[in-house]
């Protein structure tokens, strides 16, 4: 007797997409369970946007200390102060150099201190002249 066609077992379809052949002891194929992975995979995320990432530090909101203001502020006082003074007393013509290479360091100074006011919102009224 002669066992004719020894025929694979009949591999029924994805049950999903009726298509591709099922994975071993799965009732969808390859196609189909990678794309339900992916969109599990995505509405996880949807749910929890940021895994892992630890809440927002208190101390961000912590605002700089009064004396970083006011040491900023005193930066910018004496800066301006010494570029007012050089301005006023430098006779240029006497002078070894010219005013470009005296006032923009001053200058340059000043700029950065009253960023540094900014920076700490320091009140620009204080940065007023007198
Ligand atoms: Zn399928």
């Amino acid at each position: 007797m002669t066992n004719t066609a020894p025929s694979p077992p009949a591999s029924r379809p994805c049950s999903r997409c009726g298509e591709e052949p099922r994975l071993p002891r799965q009732r969808w194929g390859r196609a189909c369970l990678t794309a339900a992975q992916r969109a599990r995979r995505a509405a996880r995320r949807a749910a929890h946007p940021h895994p892992g990432e630890p809440p927002a530090k208190p101390s961000a909101l912590t605002p700089p200390s009064p004396t970083a203001e006011a040491e900023a502020l005193d930066r910018y006082r004496r800066a301006r102060a010494e570029l007012d003074l050089v301005t006023r007393e430098t006779d240029w013509r006497r002078s070894r150099y010219t005013p470009a290479q005296v006032l923009r360091p001053l200058v340059d100074a000043v700029t950065q201190a009253e960023a540094a006011c900014r920076g700490l919102a320091v009140p620009m009224d204080a940065l007023k002249d007198r």
